[in-house]
């Protein structure tokens, strides 16, 4: 295909290699380690996982961006691309991504498996269904909904306040119409009535504990610890209390197995779990992170949306809970989001804006300072847009000069891991360089009040927060439950630190409005609901899904 055809025609075109091959030449992964899907997917088995828990570990490199712009800066793109570029240069490593949700393949933003020369395959497959993991999430999350409403059905033994339930239904599709609904309807026969409503499968706490669960056992304690609503004492009802757990748990055995793939160019890739990056953590598995830690010399996995919500929340959820540090961090950069904080329309942002770039420049080291709030010192990755001005990449080049960070041209997407080289090149000199340690940004014993706080004005530049009266209590009965030593999950919007979109990089002084708090007891963390953040979106005016079809040959078009 030429440079610059859509993705699924450059996916079509690569040849793939069977997987079991690869994993036993790349991996040292001897074929009864893995479940083979077909013949260019496997799930590494739970046995196999147990077996690495005492290898040593090695590297791990976080990818994040500066704030995106809604088609997204190319963080995955990147992962992918790095990855192909360590391995052309002869290091052992491994990729460990999400995985994609329907709802942006047929809405807007399009899928996650990487895109141009750098992606991973078999792209459809990873893009629709991926070995069934998100539909056995879902019926997970939906068999503990059931079993609720059956439990209020049958008498309500547990007391449970059927206007204090939390716990909703989730689907993997964007779909407006079931945000806010009524179910139990018909009479006695049918259920007790009430309002509910579904967000999408990527803000299920089910995916959450997937992601963050260290064996099957964790898992089912995390799913038991679920708090679905308060009784009408106030005191929580888990899934435990209503026998949920188990049966859960069994349904979500064999997804717990992190999925390996491939990379047009045959390197490998961990491809596991798909947690929301706002009122969830964003990071694929733990599960995953660490086989691929004891397989690989070098790990490169990405966090959700800019460095504040998704690189924040990889340390202070993931890595916290999981024992895991990085040990260098890639910041992606690109000149259309730049132009974007520096105010330039989404129209014009393919038309030379060198005073934007200049002007969006503070986004970019904002981003710095909180990857060294952290102690990462970030190499930053300049994803290359055909269409980008060498004067625009100058403007760049002397922002980093005057941070005194690395900038690195990355042309991955064009033209594979070649292209990613030099960027591959500095990742290794950084793994090699003297660094400090990582650091958290609060201790797990600070107040949850005062850890909201420490985020919003160590890494937001906000001057303070101000919790709802609501949030103030719910907090104070979260500590009083137990739950004060958790991490707080802050889900705001991903266009600006602030919690307002429309205020993009220019936030000095800003003050960050919680308006609710909630508790992810099974996840493990509190989340600090700071302005309108949504569970779940709807379809654009002209969804994707309206290109997307089959050939004559029965091949999918369309898919991006
Ligand atoms: P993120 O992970 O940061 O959300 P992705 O890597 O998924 O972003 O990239 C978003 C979209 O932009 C994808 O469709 C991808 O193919 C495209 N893209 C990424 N990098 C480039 C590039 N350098 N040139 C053109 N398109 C790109
Ligand atoms: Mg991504």
């Amino acid at each position: 295909p030429p440079p610059g055809a859509p993705d699924i025609e450059i996916a079509r075109a690569a040849r793939m290699r069977p997987i079991l091959g690869l994993a036993e030449e790349k991996l040292g992964l001897t074929p009864d380690a893995l479940i083979p899907h077909g013949h260019y997917k496997a799930k590494l088995t739970h046995d196999a996982i147990a077996g690495l828990r005492e290898r040593p570990r090695g590297k791990l490199v976080l990818v994040t961006a500066i704030t995106p712009t809604t088609a997204g800066e190319g963080k995955t793109t990147t992962s992918v691309g790095l990855n192909d570029g360590l391995n052309h240069l002869g290091a052992r490593s491994i990729v460990c991504l999400r995985e994609p949700a329907l709802g942006p393949c047929f809405g807007m933003k399009g899928g996650a498996a990487g895109g141009g020369r750098a992606q991973l395959l078999p792209m459809e497959d990873i893009n629709l269904h991926f070995n069934g993991d998100f539909h056995a999430v879902t019926a997970a999350h939906n068999l503990l909904s059931a079993m609720l409403d059956n439990h209020l059905h049958w008498g309500n033994a547990q007391d449970i306040d059927v206007r204090r339930i939390t716990w909703k239904r989730v689907i993997d599709m964007n779909d407006r119409a079931l945000r806010n609904i009524t179910i139990g309807l018909g009479g006695p026969a049918h259920g007790v009535p009430r309002e509910d409503g579904f967000d999408i499968i990527a803000a299920s706490e089910v995916m959450a504990i997937l992601c963050l669960a260290e064996d099957l056992d964790d898992l089912q304690r995390r799913l038991g610890a679920i708090v679905i609503g308060y009784r009408r004492d106030k005191t929580p009802v888990t899934a435990r209390d209503i026998g949920a757990d188990g049966s859960m748990a069994v349904l979500l055995r064999d997804a717990l197995q992190p999925n390996l793939v491939q990379s047009i160019e045959h390197a490998p890739a961990f491809v596991h779990g798909g947690p929301f990056g706002n009122i969830a953590h964003g990071c694929s598995s733990v599960i995953a992170t660490k086989a691929a830690l004891a397989l690989a010399d070098i790990v490169v996995t990405e966090a959700g949306f800019g460095a504040d919500l998704g690189a924040e929340k990889f340390l202070d959820i993931k890595c916290r809970q999981a024992d895991l540090r990085p040990d260098a961090a890639v910041l992606v950069c690109t000149v259309r989001a730049l132009k974007a904080q520096g105010g330039v329309a989404k129209a014009d942002l393919g038309r030379e804006n060198v005073e934007a770039v200049r002007r969006g420049g503070d986004n970019l080291r904002q981003h710095i300072r909180i990857l060294r709030a952290f102690g990462l010192a970030p190499i930053i990755g300049l994803n290359d847009f055909t269409g980008d001005s060498d004067t625009e990449r100058a403007a760049i080049e002397n922002i980093c000069a005057e941070e005194g960070v690395r900038l690195v041209l990355a042309r991955h997407w064009a033209e594979g891991g070649t292209g990613a080289a030099d960027l591959a090149q500095a990742v290794l000199d950084a793994l090699d360089a003297p660094r400090e340690p990582v650091r958290l940004i609060y201790p797990d014993d600070a107040p949850l009040g005062e850890k909201i706080r420490a985020v919003a004005t160590g890494l937001y530049q906000a001057s303070d927060i101000a919790l709802s009266d609501m949030a103030a209590r719910k907090l104070g009965e979260y500590e009083a439950l137990g739950f004060g030593h958790l991490p707080v999950c802050i889900a705001k919007t991903q266009y600006s630190f602030s919690a307002d979109a429309a205020r993009g990089s220019d936030v000095a002084g800003h003050v960050l409005p919680v308006r609710d708090v909630k508790l992810s007891a099974g996840a493990g963390y509190v989340v600090a609901l700071c302005g309108e953040i949504m569970t779940m979106p709807g379809l654009p005016r002209q969804p994707a899904a309206l290109g997307i079809g089959l050939d004559r040959d029965g091949e999918i078009v369309g898919l991006s």
